[in-house]
């Protein structure tokens, strides 16, 4: 696909859908988004993240639009047909060939949902709030594709080594996780605290919705810092792209 250092998922979709995650490596941004940042929102400057957008397409010639989200932590999801400039959400859906969807993250988990016959495709930003507030459940139920026939793959996210959460994540996970589910993903640490697993999270919810296919997991962006940007690390930094998209056959 390029020479550039990217992370590709290892799942049985066809050839006619790329994906791919982004690492810091092969972008020209400065100090704490050295170097590869994707994110314009970030306090970056506009021209290296110009020149990294650039580069970012670069890896995908023949890419007619590129479709980016106003992230906000939220439950909802758009279906686009074009790229728009405009979408808040945290869940991208579509059907067209030729359009890139990206996701931006820095600790949260960016998750990708592809059709087992590369006919539909997702890509969804999943901190805790947004798991807690349906965002798996409404982007499943919002593609064409019966769930049994959708393959997820779950890119680079802070691990269980390191994300600490208090009660409130554990409560807010409670109402909507399985009780076997939220015992493997919360481990109880010192001081009323968890060890939370995205993973876990991700895939009891997964399950929940009738996708069983789910590959990926076991990064940590935290422990990881020469590929991924960690906000929990350091606040102020860039953001890692996770991108998918149907080639036009
Ligand atoms: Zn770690």
């Amino acid at each position: 696909m390029s020479d550039m250092p990217l992370i590709c998922p290892d799942w049985e979709v066809p050839d006619t859908v790329s994906a791919f995650v982004t690492t810091r490596a092969g972008g020209v941004s400065q100090s704490a988004f050295n170097s590869f940042n994707l994110a314009d929102h970030v306090g970056d400057t506009s021209d290296a993240v110009a020149t990294n957008r650039r580069r970012l397409r670069a890896i995908l010639p023949g890419i007619r639009g590129w479709q980016w989200l106003k992230q906000v932590h939220g439950a909802r999801v758009v279906v686009v047909q074009e790229e728009t400039t405009s979408a808040k959400a945290d869940a991208v859906i579509t059907r067209e060939a030729g359009l890139a969807l990206s996701i931006l993250t820095a600790d949260c988990l960016p998750l990708l949902l592809a059709a087992e016959d590369g006919s539909e495709i997702a890509a969804l930003h999943c901190g805790w709030r947004g798991l807690a507030a349906g965002i798996i459940e409404n982007t499943i139920q919002a593609m064409q594709t019966p769930p049994e026939s959708i393959l997820a793959w779950m890119g680079p996210a802070i691990g269980p080594c390191h994300f600490e959460v208090g009660r409130d994540v554990h409560a807010a996970l409670s109402a909507i996780l399985a009780d076997d589910a939220l015992a493997s993903a919360f481990t109880p640490a010192v001081g009323e605290k968890f060890m939370a697993d995205l993973y876990e999270v991700a895939t009891a919810l997964l399950r929940q919705q009738g996708v069983q296919r789910i590959s990926g997991g076991g990064f940590c962006t935290s422990c990881d810092q020469r590929r991924f940007f960690s906000y929990r690390v350091s606040p102020v930094c860039g953001r890692n792209a996770t991108t998918i998209c149907i080639r036009s056959a």
